[in-house]
């Protein structure tokens, strides 16, 4: 190494080796500069921009090497051959070139290796191809050891500089210059310390080498090239970083511009955001620099899956500054930003999205007038539910309610009034659940409840707690419909296994508790679903009975007490069913009630006991059921007129028997179809007397004209005392308001004695008179009875 350094001190002119150190310099910023050039372009443009890179690298190098050579100063005549003088310049240029391409062409770090050694054998090849054209007159000797130090301390600091030049270090273009420059310089001046010159004058120069002048204006031509170059190259790069510049800008509008959030990142951290984003997130876009996507989106499968599947949307959360997650969707895409691969990754948020969305399950799953669960909700419970109660073998019990006579609350009170009601029943049932119960609305009249983990005990004490709170607000309402429930359960897994069985289970005894009565409850019970099914059978044929004539009549006579003759017959419905047989009206008028089927069928009634009673010589009485949904119907009256008017029946002969029950359900309502019936000259008989309320002031508010005393308080009146005071009860309250009383079911001559006795006007039953065909009544509906009596008297 003294030798190296004795070389340079002594026999160098230091100006000289500074302006090769200038020249290396700008020969090398300018070669790095150009190779980013090539880097970032493609194609022939790259080729063009290797080839200006290799020139400016190549001469560069080879001025560095003259002008260092010029420095050089043996004090012995030299020169420099001409020829390898140029060859060393082609070399230089070549091997750098080459040295380049293989550092840029994509093999990796292998390449850029391979590239650093090729361009440090260049700057050797450079070198010991200029020593070669050195003439002196003298012998020259070399340090081989040095000579090797030189080409291996060129080849690695050749190898580093590219090495640097590829990474994405701020600063990298500077340090590749800087290594560049040192590979040369070290190389060129080792290389001199290698040179040992003995002064022989029997060597003579010759005489067609270039000498010092002619190469300090080649040298100084190269030097002017090497600027050039180097100037090439920076404008280029102030034109490109100016354009990328500006681009970042654009970009960066653009980005702003955009609704939807917008991140740049690299390396799983964020390069850059877009304001959406930075107002989405919550953070200063500032803050957000480098911060690993992880703390923004922490369900690492999702983002791994975004990161993997580019322009593959998915929905992840998005954890803000202030730590609340937000709901978004996110997509990534591969970019180039700064000349270097980055994603980007769109942010949308999702909050107002899943707002509608929640709002449409709801409004899918929910009853918009009374914001119950609707039908699917409340199924998809009930298999959860059960679901559940399997695994754990435990029970449940589902409910089905309906509201009693909501048909007529919608016909009478207008349809705003069912609402309410809907609505009011609604509350009832929503007040009576516990936490994990459920009610639902399960469409027009129809609800339903859903009692998790109840055996019979709790079901029985839910259904009387919810039965006793309708009632409640059946007391309160003073006007306006009184609200009545029926209720049907059926329990998990006695009466069936799947949500289908038991909300059958649950309907069919529903439909029972209707059946019996109304405003109770009934459970579920074996056979219960045949009884049901008959009715449902019994329900439909029904609708078709008078169309096919299976409906007739029958009559039943009524007598005068004092004097045994006959004052009319109540007419009896008989239903002939073609596969049944006879079915009693006992059975089948409460079904037409509940269908409704029992307007046609009673207006049948009507007009054939009236055409029937019309056409007898003797003006007897004809005695009709009315039921209660008939005489609550719109426009009762009017029927009766037009079938009095149509036979021209005496309205006087015709008597309407209304149950008490049928009048006190709408007080009013019957009160003013009651007075509507007696201005057209009708009567009115209140059937059953004693088995309903028997309420004085009903007596006294509506207008009857007869009570019938119910042949339940008839049968066995001479021996049962108790039977007895209460038909002389009635009998005497029929007196005292002025009232005919008829005792129905009179079987036996005792009791139509006693009645006989306790003078009471009237009598109908089994002894008096079966019902049957009116044709067994001739000699009475001709009027012969009556003339005997007259022709007796
Ligand atoms: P109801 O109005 O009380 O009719 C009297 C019932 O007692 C009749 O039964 C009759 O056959 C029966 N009966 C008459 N005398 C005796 C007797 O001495 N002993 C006994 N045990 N029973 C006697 P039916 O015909 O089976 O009718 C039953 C019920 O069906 C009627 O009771 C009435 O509520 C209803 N019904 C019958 N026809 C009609 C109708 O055309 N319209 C309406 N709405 N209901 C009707
Ligand atoms: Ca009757
Ligand atoms: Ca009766």
């Amino acid at each position: 190494m003294l030798r190296v350094y004795g070389c340079f001190v002594d026999r160098h002119d230091m100006l000289l080796v500074a302006l090769a150190v200038v020249v290396c310099s700008l020969a090398t910023v300018g070669s790095v500069t150009l190779v980013d050039h090539a880097r970032r372009s493609e194609g022939r443009i790259r080729a063009l921009w290797l080839g200006v890179a290799a020139m400016a690298g190549g001469v560069g190098i080879w001025a560095t090497h003259f002008i260092a050579m010029l420095a050089f100063e043996p004090g012995l005549p030299s020169g420099y051959a001409i020829g390898l003088t140029a060859c060393s310049l082609v070399a230089a240029v070549l091997f750098t070139g080459a040295g380049f391409a293989l550092a840029l062409d994509g093999r990796g770090p292998r390449g850029v290796v391979l590239g650093g050694a090729v361009l440090g054998l260049g700057i050797g090849a450079m070198h010991y191809g200029g020593m070669a054209a050195y003439r002196v007159a003298g012998r020259i000797d070399w340090d081989v050891g040095l000579v090797a130090v030189s080409v291996a301390l060129g080849v690695a600091l050749a190898a580093a500089a590219l090495a640097v030049a590829e990474t994405g270090w701020r600063c990298r273009q500077g340090l590749a210059a800087l290594l560049l420059s040192a590979a040369i310089c070290a190389h060129h001046f080792i290389g001199m310390g290698a040179v040992g010159i003995h002064p022989d004058p029997g060597v003579a120069v010759p005489a067609s080498v270039l000498d010092g002048r002619t190469l300090a204006v080649a040298v100084a031509l190269a030097g002017v090239l090497v600027v050039l170059f180097a100037l090439l190259g920076l404008a280029a790069d102030i034109r490109a970083r100016n354009r990328s510049a500006l681009e970042g800008d654009r970009m960066r509008s653009l980005a702003d511009a955009a609704v939807e959030g917008l991140l740049i990142c690299e390396g799983g951290a964020v390069a850059i955001v877009n304001a959406s984003f930075a107002e989405l997130s919550g953070f200063a876009p500032d803050d957000l620099a480098l911060v690993p996507l992880s703390r923004l989106f922490p369900e690492s499968a999702a983002l791994a899956h975004v990161l993997a599947e580019p322009d593959c949307a998915e929905e992840t959360e998005l954890v803000t500054a202030g730590g609340a997650h937000v709901p978004v969707e996110v997509i990534a895409h591969p970019i180039v930003f700064a000349g270097r691969p980055h994603t980007a990754i769109a942010v949308r948020d999702l909050r107002a999205r899943k707002l509608a969305e929640e709002r449409i399950r709801f409004l899918a799953h929910h009853d918009a007038l009374t914001g119950l669960p609707n039908r699917a909700w409340f199924g998809a419970a009930l298999d959860d539910a059960l679901a559940a109660a399997q695994r754990r073998g435990g029970t449940l019990a589902v409910l089905c309610l309906d509201l009693d006579r909501f048909k007529e609350v919608n016909d009478i009170f207008g349809h705003g009034a069912g609402d309410e009601m809907l609505k009011a029943v609604a509350r009832k049932i929503s007040g009576v659940l516990d936490g994990g119960e459920i009610a639902a609305r399960l469409g027009g009249d129809e609800f339903a409840m859903l009692l998790p983990d109840a055996g019979a005990a709790a079901a029985e004490a839910k259904v009387k707690a919810l039965l006793d709170a309708v009632a409640r607000r059946a007391a309160r309402t003073v006007s306006g419909p009184a609200i009545g429930i029926s209720v049907g359960v059926a329990l998990f897994p006695a009466d069936g296994a799947d949500a289908h069985a038991l909300l059958s289970a649950a309907d069919t005894a529903l439909y029972r508790a209707k059946a019996e009565g109304r405003g109770t409850a009934r459970f579920y019970e074996p056979g219960m679903g045949d009884a049901v099914r008959d009715r449902r059978r019994i329900e439909h044929d029904l609708r078709s009975a008078v169309a096919r004539g299976e409906l007739g009549l029958v009559y039943q006579p009524q007598m005068a007490t004092g004097t045994g003759m006959t004052v009319g017959f109540e007419a009896l419905l008989r239903w002939r069913h073609p596969e049944r047989g006879f079915v009693s009206p006992a059975l089948f008028v409460p079904i037409a009630e509940d269908s409704g089927a029992i307007l046609p069928i009673g207006e049948w009634v009507l007009r054939t006991a009236c055409a029937e009673a019309a056409s007898w010589a003797a003006p007897l009485r004809v005695a009709v059921n009315v039921s209660a949904v008939q005489l609550h119907a719109p426009g009762f009256a009017e029927l009766v007129e037009a079938v009095l008017r149509d036979t021209g029946i005496d309205p006087t002969r015709l008597e309407l028997e209304i149950t008490e029950t049928a009048l006190i359900r709408d007080i009013g309502r019957a009160l003013a179809a009651l007075r509507r019936l007696k201005a057209l000259g009708v009567k009115v008989a209140m059937d059953d007397f004693g088995t309903g309320y028997s309420s004085l002031s009903n007596l006294r508010a509506f207008p009857f004209d007869r009570i019938k005393i119910d042949g339940s308080f008839v049968q066995s009146v001479d021996t049962n005392p108790q039977a007895a005071a209460i038909v002389r009860a009635i009998l005497e309250l029929g007196r005292g308001l002025d009232l005919s009383i008829l005792a129905e079911g009179v079987e036996t001559a005792a009791e139509l004695g006693f009645l006989g006795a306790e003078l009471c006007h009237e009598v109908q039953g089994y002894l008096l008179g079966r019902p049957a065909p009116i044709a067994q009544f001739e000699a009475v509906t001709r009027g012969d009875e009556m003339e005997a009596v007259t022709a007796a008297a």
